[in-house]
């Protein structure tokens, strides 16, 4: 048994530098023919080895892979192996939807490698190219899907966690920083903070969510419409490529660079750290955070919204939280709306725009709080509200739970009636609304500027969050749940972004169509339009130049295309 084993590993060994030699050969050949779409073998390898997955981890060919790694890294606690004991504790460190990793289905890494240099994440994508394993990226793990550490169409990977990788160095002077993948949200908004209060980083809220994926996908946040997403503020990035070679933006070219600001993680290389554009931020900032039942008069509120927050003064953000709650003393069930603002300014001046802009809001000095805008951070990152801003740099994780998200965009405001009739839909699903403004500094920037193409002409973007736990069921109820915020999205066609209907990549959504490891640049367009519009054209020729045997991908990756000469 043993013998066979390693006989069929070998036969993976040898198949594998033949596919390695073949690899190479190709490349060549596409740079000189310059074909229209390549051939790969990949997915033939993947398959073999995913049959032979159990025994691999015991096979000679498996141990020649750790060598690989001990011998280029020089440190030996940097790979866990299913047969450490901490390497269920490491792969669920920052696992944050318990949807994905508790599928039947979904594949777990073969070693996980937790680099802490440079070096080592040269030598991780070193040997894992030249033993054929895919590799996927992890920083923050907040991927809605679980890309980032596991695989839904059995492909046997590495997993490469980021986590140790954080430093925060913050330039005074030029205003910027140099920021490593792994450092959460939290820990960028608080070194930034520790250094000077007029200075800060529009990226999400919540501040648990890892730097590279986040940069990876754009990063939308309460400063977006004053500062635009975090990838139109990102100056340059260090980034590993599919040779094992660090690359800065002098030498990766602008059109990858492009790329990478924000045409989704995994695609075009492993991005070990941002060098961003720091923003100003007032020492005094406003918060309020009002709910309102969805009654007629709440339905009115939600309606104004929407011509008003994504054309009001950029220094002011207003997005909404829409809702089943229990009626207080009742086992029934009606929507509400939370209406979340950050105004960058002081309480007085925020009540002047908003009488003037927003009258029927009603809203009064003590529903407002000023504070600074690092405590902001604290007060929107809603499961640390109420701490001090210190518990940032501790890297707190958010609860775990099971979820599905979906996203749209929308372009016209939804009339009154039909708003009524979407809760209806939302209070029988269970299912909430996170609705994000537009507008600003959003608009100002050309929808070619990144891969973000969702700009002018978008008033809003709508989160379909589905969450639950194991009380309601866990992983065995998520096809129900699924089910429930498909139908709603299904429902919500006529009044949101067409041709193509929309979505933001970092709301990352399997739905809208997966592809296999060989699949074309015209088998991703189904999904890639919706993520990136016109960009996503670019985005693939950009894969065809920077990694043509396509190393670096998964069940939603850029495909590469390589475009015939006369192009
Ligand atoms: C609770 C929660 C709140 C969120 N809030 C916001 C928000 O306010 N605004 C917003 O814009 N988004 C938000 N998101 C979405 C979030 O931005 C994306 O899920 C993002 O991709 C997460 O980054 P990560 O590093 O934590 O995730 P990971 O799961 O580690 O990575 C996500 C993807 O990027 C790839 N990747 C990760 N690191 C790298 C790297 N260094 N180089 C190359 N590829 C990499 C991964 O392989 C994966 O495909 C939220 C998500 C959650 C779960």
């Amino acid at each position: 048994m043993h013998i066979g084993r390693y006989n069929t590993s070998k036969k993976i060994y040898i198949y594998h530098m033949h596919l390695n030699r073949e690899r190479y050969d190709e490349r060549r050949k596409v740079k000189k023919t310059y074909k229209m779409e390549l051939v790969f073998h990949k997915c033939l390898f993947f398959l073999t080895l995913f049959f032979l997955q159990f025994s691999i981890s015991t096979t000679a060919f498996f141990n020649e892979f750790l060598d690989c790694i001990a011998t280029t890294t020089s440190s030996a606690n940097i790979v866990f192996t299913p047969n450490d004991t901490l390497y269920s504790t490491v792969l669920q460190s920052s696992i944050h939807n318990l949807r994905a990793i508790d599928t039947p289905t979904s594949t777990k890494p073969l070693a996980i490698i937790t680099p802490f240099l440079y070096s080592h994440v040269q030598s991780a994508v070193i040997c894992c190219v030249r033993f054929g394993l895919n590799v996927r990226i992890r920083s923050g793990g907040h991927d809605y899907e679980g890309l980032s550490y596991t695989s839904r169409n059995h492909t046997p990977f590495i997993l490469l966690d980021l986590n140790q990788l954080r430093s925060v160095e913050v330039d005074l002077d030029s205003k910027t920083a140099w920021v490593e993948s792994g450092a959460t949200l939290g820990e960028l908004y608080y070194w930034v903070s520790q250094k000077s209060d007029l200075l800060g980083f529009p990226a999400g809220e919540c501040t648990s969510v890892g730097v590279g994926g986040q940069l990876s996908g754009g990063g939308f946040g309460m400063l977006a419409r004053k500062y635009g997403l975090s990838v139109d503020n990102v100056v340059d990035a260090r980034l590993v490529d599919v040779n094992g070679r660090i690359r800065d933006r002098d030498s990766m070219g602008e059109d990858w660079f492009w790329a990478v600001r924000g045409g989704g993680g995994g695609s075009f290389g492993v991005v070990v750290s941002w060098k961003i554009n720091l923003v100003y931020v007032p020492r005094t900032v406003t918060v309020f955070s009002l709910s309102k039942p969805l009654d007629e008069n709440g339905t009115q509120l939600v309606h104004k919204w929407q011509h008003v927050a994504p054309n009001v003064t950029n220094d002011l953000f207003i997005n909404l939280i829409i809702s089943p709650i229990q009626e207080v003393g009742g086992s029934s069930w009606m929507m509400q709306v939370t209406i979340n603002s950050l105004f960058l300014g002081t309480t007085n001046q925020l009540l002047e725009i908003v009488s003037d802009v927003f009258p029927e809001l009603g809203l009064q000095a003590k529903d407002c709080i000023q504070m600074s805008w690092i405590e902001s951070v604290v007060y929107y990152s809603f499961y640390l509200r109420g701490q001090s801003i210190d518990v940032l740099k501790n890297r707190p994780a958010m609860p775990k739970s099971y979820f599905k998200v979906k996203s749209d965009y929308v372009t016209k405001p939804i009339p009154i009636d039909a708003l009524e009739e979407i809760w209806k839909w939302c209070l029988r699903a269970n299912l909430s609304l996170l609705i994000e403004p537009h507008g600003g500094k959003m608009s100002e920037i050309d929808e070619t500027a990144t891969p973000y193409p969702h700009r002018e002409g978008n008033l809003y973007m709508i989160q379909y969050i589905m969450g639950w736990d194991d009380e309601d069921g866990g992983f065995k109820a998520s096809k129900r749940y699924v089910g429930w915020v498909r139908r709603v999205y299904e429902k919500m066609t006529p009044y949101v972004s067409k041709k193509p209907r929309g979505a933001y990549v970092n709301f990352r959504d399997l739905d809208l169509g997966t592809i296999n490891c060989n699949a074309s640049y015209g088998e991703a367009k189904r999904w890639g339009k919706k993520y990136f519009g016109g960009n996503f054209r670019r985005l693939a020729i950009v894969k065809g130049m920077v990694d043509p045997a396509n190393f670096f991908s998964s069940e939603q990756s850029v495909p590469p295309l390589v475009l015939s000469s006369s192009y």
